[in-house]
């Protein structure tokens, strides 16, 4: 009887024991809620979040509001007052052509003349002017400096890739690099084309990497009859530089152990699009869904439930990053401007694409780029963390999002992704009808606890032998 009734009794305080710990409603993510935040996000009302636009700061804004109800603190710049914000405002200087620049070349006296947006298309510039004698590349055969070296599709296209391609050449300092368009590149070809290209800031990659031009059909098959070494003219009117603004949103939910909320992890993701433009589709707003506002919503619900339980013992920092879309803008002025010295920071998640599920991995699995050059990514799958390697290592989205300049920085720093090479990457029918609510749902919840883990261990993730960036 009195053994029974001590049964009885430890029985019952266990149940209430287990009860007062079930977790509450707020450490499940719902659908609802991704769906409510994506609604906004990726809503036409937001234009597309264009890149240092007034609609990248409502964005900015938004997230900021969500960050401060959920109970995570203002990490950004200090105001005037003295008062933290959840912003950092970011000075861009942007020169953008004042007109459609243009290629002209002589042959006979008879001038040729092709104008962006039409026989050609100006993907990068390094510089309003860019001329030099034709060189008709060959092969592995050596780049002369200073040229404008045409590419051929079999000999440089095809195999490595373009990335690869195009690294290559870089080294060897040509002027420009003129590239015959593929099939496959029609879309991307199409949204360049309805804008004025921009004019470099001087960054650290406009200095390493040449100006880059897209040829049509046609522009290939004219340009391969005109002898090599003729000159190649490549400019355009320069506009006034004007400075623009673009904006980070920074939170923190500050550690409750004192030893180790020396430590921080960063979970991030990028808040800008492409804003507006004209498109062949009719459709000019490119809402980019998938492309960030998925991400975005898997930051925002992620420190929703941190916040809202009992406090991690690391310090998490809350990163939400503008202009990525413009060479990753946002992001380098963190890593100049952080909150915490970056040696503190033992990990960054970047959530990129998690709208849909990639058909080339499991259902309800994210991948991790660079899964192979860490321990993090197979010990937060040790933990219960849905995320496998990335299947697609010949795009090379290692070095592709804002993790990468973190990386290059010493912080251990990979993204998340289920990104599967769909049609609608960088369209503007990358709209909410094509997100998979329920893989989101499945996806950012089965990151919690992994992250829960990651915040209250003491394990430091590093970079295997070899594979640090
Ligand atoms: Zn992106």
């Amino acid at each position: 009887m009195q053994r029974i009734l001590f049964t009885t009794v430890l029985l019952a305080v266990f149940i209430s024991a287990f009860v007062y710990f079930e977790p509450p409603d707020s450490s499940i993510i719902q659908e609802k809620n991704i769906r409510a935040h994506m609604a906004f996000l990726a809503s036409d009302a937001l234009q597309g979040r264009g890149s240092g636009t007034v609609y990248e700061l409502i964005a900015a804004q938004y997230i900021a509001s969500q960050l401060q109800q959920f109970g995570i603190e203002p990490a950004g710049d200090t105001e005037a007052d003295g008062k933290k914000s959840f912003l950092q405002t970011i000075a861009l200087p942007k020169r953008t052509f004042a007109e459609a620049p243009r290629l002209r070349f002589s042959v006979n006296n008879q001038i040729t003349e092709w104008v962006h947006g039409k026989e050609i298309v100006l993907m990068q510039a390094t510089a309003a002017d860019n001329s030099g004698p034709l060189q008709k590349l060959v092969g592995n055969g050596p780049v002369k400096a200073g040229a404008m070296v045409l590419l051929n599709a079999a000999d440089h296209l095809s195999g490595k890739g373009f990335d690869e391609t195009l690294a290559w050449i870089a080294g060897q300092k040509p002027a420009a690099v003129l590239v015959p368009v593929l099939p496959e590149w029609q879309k991307f070809w199409a949204s360049l084309a309805t804008r004025l290209p921009q004019l470099p800031l001087d960054t650290e990659h406009s200095r390493s990497s040449p100006s880059v031009i897209f040829l049509s059909d046609t522009a290939v098959k004219q340009l391969q009859q005109v002898a090599e070494g003729t000159r190649i003219q490549f400019n355009g009117k320069a506009g006034t530089t004007e400075i623009e603004h673009t904006w980070n949103v920074v939170g923190v939910l500050p550690g409750s152990d004192p030893q180790l909320s020396q430590e921080t992890i960063m979970l991030s993701a990028h808040l800008d699009h492409l804003g507006v433009a004209r498109s062949a589709s009719g459709d000019s707003i490119f809402n980019g869904a998938d492309d960030d506002a998925s991400g975005v919503v898997a930051v925002l619900e992620l420190a929703r439930v941190l916040a809202a339980g009992s406090k991690p013992q690391r310090t998490v920092y809350f990163a939400l990053f503008g202009s990525e879309e413009r060479g990753g803008q946002g992001s380098q002025h963190f890593i100049k401007n952080p909150p915490v010295p970056l040696k503190q920071m033992i990990a960054d998640l970047q959530f990129e694409m998690i709208g849909r599920p990639d058909p080339k991995i499991a259902a309800n699995t994210l991948w991790l780029t660079g899964f192979e050059r860490s321990n993090l990514g197979p010990e937060l799958a040790k933990h219960g963390a849905r995320l496998v390697a990335d299947p697609h290592p010949e795009e090379n989205f290692f070095q592709r999002s804002d993790n990468y300049a973190l990386a290059k920085n010493g912080v251990v720093a990979h993204t998340v992704s289920s990104y599967g090479l769909h049609e609608e990457y960088h369209q503007p029918n990358d709209d909410i009808a094509y997100i998979d609510f329920s893989h989101m749902a499945q996806a950012i919840n089965s990151m919690i606890q992994p992250v829960q883990w990651l915040a209250n261990s003491n394990f430091t993730p590093a970079w295997l032998a070899g594979q640090k960036p």
